[in-house]
């Protein structure tokens, strides 16, 4: 089965759209001008006019200076603040995250926020926006994952790292790779889930039989503008019982998280309800 992730996106985001007079409102800084970049910034913008609440981008120069930013960054009265990552090398990217008020961040990258899901299992209706994107997209299949061998290829603090103690906290028996592993294909054969965040095309050449495999990874494609995934994706759908394509996967129901996020901040200010995945409550409940 190949996964639709605009079709599931749009279902979910439909149901985020906000009816109410007043709304939320995010900022986003983009520094640069990298294609890629503006491109994810576009998508983010785009979202938000479908489900209704305002956004607000300040570009800034490749060259700003660190204070300059955080100084911005600090002035901001927008109930969700996200700067577009990757950052150009003279910008501590750590010292930046840090500058965004925790309740402000709509990532949910902030050390209070990562810290309170991963270390202390708490906060489950924020959570870093691809993390959440793969476990509502093995939630849409019913995919019990408790006991279950995955493999997460990739530890950045991201998406790897937090994916892998998510995935833990439901129970499920991670392996984490990355650049040094050894024998990788042994790995990924071994798994009954294969998640793959590494940015490396055709990584993921070979599944098990029935394997369900994520495919995270971004990468530019031998054919110009074409984008592609870290999974060979012709000849592993043949293989995997379910398989996520590149474009139209993970990322769509990244962006879709970020909503929910931001939508989850303004609910929470309001004193309403905020929307959780019932399923991802439920594995706090363990240890
Ligand atoms: P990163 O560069 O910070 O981390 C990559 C990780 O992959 C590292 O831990 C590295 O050790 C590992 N890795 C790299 N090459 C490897 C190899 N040959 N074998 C095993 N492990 C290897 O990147 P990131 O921010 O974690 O993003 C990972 C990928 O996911 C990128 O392609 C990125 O564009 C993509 N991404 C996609 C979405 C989405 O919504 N679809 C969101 C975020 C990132």
């Amino acid at each position: 089965m190949i996964f639709n992730g605009n079709q599931l996106a749009n279902s979910i985001l439909q149901t985020l759209r906000v009816t109410s007079k007043i709304k939320p409102k995010l900022g986003i800084c983009l520094v640069g001008d990298s294609p890629a970049s503006k491109s994810y910034v576009n998508r983010k913008l785009k979202a938000c006019q479908e489900i209704n609440v305002d956004a607000e981008l300040f570009n800034f120069s490749e060259n700003v200076e660190q204070d300059q930013l955080i100084k911005h960054i600090q002035s901001m009265n927008h109930d969700g603040i996200l700067v577009q990552l990757p950052l150009p090398l003279h910008l501590n990217k750590l010292d930046i995250i840090h500058s965004i008020p925790y309740e402000k961040d709509v990532d949910c990258l902030h050390m209070h926020n990562l810290q309170r899901i991963l270390v202390y299992g708490e906060l489950c209706e924020m959570l870093p926006c691809t993390p959440a994107a793969v476990l509502q997209i093995l939630d849409y299949y019913d995919v019990n994952v408790i006991g279950k061998k995955v493999t997460v290829i990739g530890r950045s603090f991201l998406v790897g790292l937090p994916l892998s103690v998510l995935l833990q906290k439901r129970n499920a028996t991670v392996t984490v790779c990355h650049r040094e592993t050894l024998n990788l294909d042994q790995h990924i054969m071994n798994a009954d889930i294969v998640i793959s965040a590494a940015g490396h095309p055709k990584l993921v050449r070979n599944v098990k039989q029935g394997a369900i495999v994520i495919d995270v990874g971004i990468s530019q494609g031998e054919q110009k503008g074409r984008i592609v995934g870290d999974v060979d994706f012709d000849v592993v759908k043949n293989q995997a019982s379910l398989i996520t394509p590149v474009p139209g996967g993970v990322g769509p129901m990244t962006v879709c998280m970020l909503m929910r996020n931001l939508c989850n901040i303004w609910k929470k200010k309001q004193g309403q309800p905020v929307y959780i995945n019932p399923k991802l409550s439920d594995a706090y409940l363990n240890d």
